[in-house]
């Protein structure tokens, strides 16, 4: 693969795939990204993003301009690949296990067309045994194609800093030389990312050395998921002990700030809240469970995880129910509807499940969100009304609820906002507040175990 331009094929152009894409291209190789969203692709050959995400659209316009990306429909075009990544999305099926209808049709589209010797790399994140049976279509096909499993591990809001900036990289192939080539081209991309992040205009929070790790191929399928279900298993423990700390009069911030102090333990993913959400932890960990019941591994301790998590907004709205009394006819704004900052993406979001619940029990609700207004449109309730601003959310409001800790929330002018506020409750939903400043601006301040 030395000496030429690679030629790149990304599948899929959702977060992952629109990344990789962009990042790839701004790398100088030449990319072509593939989507059977036709509107998708006719936004990305306009140099377009679809969807928010902090400083990829700049990356992607120039790629575009600069004739490095290209998008598509027709799997034809991976006819002179090098290197085809498959960034599909893996939703749930309604019994919770892994959906993966779209994996096995790109990866049966994508044989017909690669060229011999042409390296498949699984990006989506699959049950562990998935690479296999994708290896048998491979070979059905009559063609040499390499399957790596490459599982992404970026965070929506920092996609571009942690592809740049990876705590590690793992490639999981029977093959040690085709993973090795994985691993090269993130070698590459390493000398280029000062470039690349100052061209996007972000900036790293840390700068870990990266770790490049080689395994074999279900191991690397198992990794993903297993790292996916342990921060879900950090974060709903933290909320059980919230839970705690409510009844006892203890402050969960202060109790995990010492707990998390203690290095084997750590301070990431302790921090209590509305529970976690978004396209990945929640189908993640029910694949997960299912993937082991199918091999007859009873994973019960993510089954308590994913119901604990379910009882996190309800939970919240009974204690702002034992402050308002009843929600009927009470007015009430949802600051956040994004599952976390820095996204637009609104799937299973904690803040609609809360306004949702609430305008099913009589509240006037309104809400906004600086990014994800459109996307959390179709889930909300019809009565809920979204709103343009903050300002037009919490006026005349008897409470308002931050449930995504957008940084324009958290530096809120709270003064002004009680002022504008018929009542005085305020719901920190993620535990971002300071509660004697919001106390001192004239709030009730209720948090979750605080
Ligand atoms: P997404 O839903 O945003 O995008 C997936 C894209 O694939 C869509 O545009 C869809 O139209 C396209 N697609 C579906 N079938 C196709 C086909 N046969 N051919 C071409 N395109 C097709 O998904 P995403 O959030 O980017 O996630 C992709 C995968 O990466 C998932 O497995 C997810 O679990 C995993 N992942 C996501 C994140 C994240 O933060 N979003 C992080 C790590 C891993």
């Amino acid at each position: 693969l030395a000496g030429k331009t690679q030629k790149v094929a990304v599948i899929g152009i959702g977060y992952v795939g629109a990344t990789t894409a962009g990042i790839l291209a701004s790398c100088n190789y030449e990319v072509v990204a593939l989507d059977t969203d036709r509107k998708k692709v006719d936004q990305i050959n306009r140099g377009r993003l679809p969807f928010f995400e902090q400083g990829l659209d700049k990356l992607v316009k120039r790629a575009v301009e600069k004739g490095r990306l290209a998008a598509a429909t027709d799997y034809e075009k991976l006819r002179d690949a090098d290197l085809v990544f498959s960034c599909v999305g893996t939703p749930d099926n309604p019994d919770g296990s892994s959906n993966l209808q779209y994996v096995f049709e790109a990866a049966a589209e994508a044989a017909k067309h690669m060229p011999d010797g042409a390296v498949f790399v699984q990006k989506s994140t699959v049950p562990v045994g998935t690479g296999g049976k994708i290896e048998k279509i491979f070979a059905d096909s009559g063609k040499k194609l390499p399957y790596v499993s490459n599982p992404e591990f970026l965070r929506e809001g920092t996609a571009i800093t942690d592809s740049l900036w990876f705590d590690r990289v793992v490639a999981g192939s029977s093959d040690k030389r085709t993973a090795q080539k994985v691993l090269d081209l993130y070698r590459s991309v390493e000398k280029c990312r000062e470039e690349i992040a100052a061209e996007a205009g972000v900036s790293p929070a840390s700068r870990p050395a990266g770790q490049f790790i080689i395994t074999n191929r279900n191991s690397a399928e198992l990794i993903k998921v297993t790292a996916n279900a342990f921060l879900v298993l950090k974060i709903t423990f933290a909320n059980s002990i919230a839970k705690l700390a409510d009844r006892a009069g203890a402050d969960i911030n202060e109790v995990m700030d010492a707990v998390g102090a203690d290095q084997r333990i750590g301070r990431a993913f302790l921090n209590a809240g509305r529970g976690y959400g978004g396209g990945c932890f929640p189908k993640d960990v029910t694949g997960l469970i299912s993937s082991a019941t199918e091999q007859g591994v009873d994973l019960s301790i993510m089954i308590a995880a994913v119901d604990e998590n379910e009882s996190m907004p309800g939970y919240i709205a009974n204690k702002a129910k034992s402050v308002l009394g009843d929600f009927k006819g009470k007015k009430i704004a949802v600051l956040g509807l994004a599952f976390k900052s820095g996204t637009s993406d609104a799937r299973r979001s904690p803040g609609v499940k809360l306004a949702n619940l609430m305008a099913r029990d009589g509240a006037e609700v309104t809400a906004y969100d600086p990014q994800a207004n459109e996307e959390a449109a179709a889930d909300l309730r019809k009565s809920v009304r979204l709103c343009d601003s903050a300002e037009e959310a919490t006026k005349g409001m008897d409470a308002v609820f931050v449930a995504t800790d957008w940084p324009q929330f958290v530096g809120m002018d709270l003064d002004a906002l009680r002022k504008s506020q018929r009542g005085d409750l305020f719901v920190d939903c993620m535990n971002r507040f300071d509660t004697a400043t919001v106390e001192a601006a004239g709030f009730k301040y209720l948090g979750v175990g605080r």
